[in-house]
């Protein structure tokens, strides 16, 4: 199924305020909630995509990357992100309305409630984005570029454990390790974080001095990017495990790379061909001629201009474009003719004469305006 733009699904404008997307939101959210639609598998659909929605346009950063590039700028955001931080949100939305988060939670998980729930504690780290900008011609062919960024990284004095040297997390006597305690309130079993842990599952009385308990510390490295040759403005190079260190052994998040190609002074791009003009005299373009052409990438190429050639010509030079796999896109080169502003006593008399030849022209016929290029 194809997904709908979520300002579509919240029904509100682009520039609805963060009050009105949360407004919309909550109407929604009320509407389709599964706990008023016990069995109803559209309202729970629609439950889901308001709440996908909401996830983006709620939150600053993830809204400005879906503006910016739709779905893929924010496609993976939300993947590693632990779904808990959401459904806290809901309490602040719902003002406890609705306490049994854990039902809607194992809706998105498939039944996996355990990362809500914490309960060993692992957390895979979250994905960082990079933005990075690059120029026409290593967008064409290809680089690698270093980049410096700060991320969280394991902590080495206690492997990431949050536990000082030698010391253990004790199992969370009031929750018993599942994070959660559940209380019965009618026909409804609710669920709520267990107070004592914070929803850990465990206690630790002795944190690690380095990262006071919190696994990871952060730390700025240097990486080299390979950009792929042929990327275009806009798409994301994904590097595996290299965003924030994850927690208790749970796996790295990656580093998205965002492409932001700087614009050519010359060259244009279209797909996998590539876009240039040259300018050549009234004689070239009368009598054909050999011209010489810079490429992209500083090549000279002999390039024919055939007899009787008119002013906005495309000239095609095979496999002079954008690589993209084994293949090249093609150069168009586009003539523009350019009629001399001053001549020579010379070139003055050989031109007259070419016009006695020609001798008087009658009127001429206008000619269609979508004939010129
Ligand atoms: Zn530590
Ligand atoms: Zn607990």
């Amino acid at each position: 199924m194809a997904k709908r733009d979520y300002y579509e699904v919240l029904g509100v404008q682009k520039n609805a305020t963060k009050d009105e997307i949360k407004k919309a939101y909550r109407k929604l959210a009320v509407q389709y909630h599964p706990d008023k639609n016990p069995g109803n598998k559209e309202a729970e659909e629609k439950f889901k995509e308001a709440t996908s929605a909401y996830e983006v346009l709620g939150d600053d950063e993830k809204k400005a990357a879906y503006d910016q590039f739709g779905f893929s700028g924010v496609e993976g955001m939300s993947g590693g992100q632990d779904f808990s931080q959401t459904f806290r949100g809901f309490e602040d939305i719902f003002g406890g309305d609705f306490s049994n988060f854990s039902s809607i939670f194992d809706m998105f998980t498939g039944g996996g409630g355990k990362r809500y729930s914490g309960g060993s504690g692992i957390r895979r780290g979250e994905n960082l984005r990079y933005d990075m900008e690059i120029s026409f011609k290593d967008a064409v062919f290809g680089a690698k570029v270093e980049i410096q960024y700060t991320h969280n990284e394991m902590c080495a004095s206690c492997k990431g454990s949050g536990a000082a040297n030698g010391s253990n997390k004790k199992v969370c006597p009031n929750c018993k390790g599942s994070g959660q305690v559940r209380h019965s309130q009618g026909f409804f079993t609710m669920a709520s974080t267990c107070l004592t842990c914070g929803g850990e599952g465990y206690i630790n009385e002795h944190p690690c001095k380095q990262c006071d308990g919190a696994c990871v510390q952060k730390k700025r490295q240097k990486l080299v990017v390979t950009i792929p040759a042929g990327v275009e403005n806009g798409k994301k190079v994904v590097i595996p495990k290299q965003g924030n260190a994850g927690v208790n052994g749970g796996p790295a998040g990656d580093l998205y790379v965002f492409i932001h190609v700087k614009p050519h002074e010359y060259f244009e791009r279209h797909d996998h061909d590539l876009y240039c003009a040259v300018p050549i005299s009234i004689t070239q373009a009368a009598l054909g001629a050999e011209i010489r052409v810079s490429t992209l990438d500083d090549k000279t190429i002999k390039v024919k201009i055939p007899p009787g050639s008119q002013n906005g010509k495309m000239l095609r030079v095979r496999d002079e474009g954008v690589p993209s796999g084994n293949f090249f896109g093609d150069l168009y080169i586009k003539l523009v003719v350019k009629t001399p502003e001053k001549l020579s006593r010379r070139s003055r008399e050989l031109l007259e004469e070419i016009s006695k030849i020609e001798g008087e022209t009658e009127a001429p016929q206008p000619i269609p305006l979508s004939d010129l290029s």
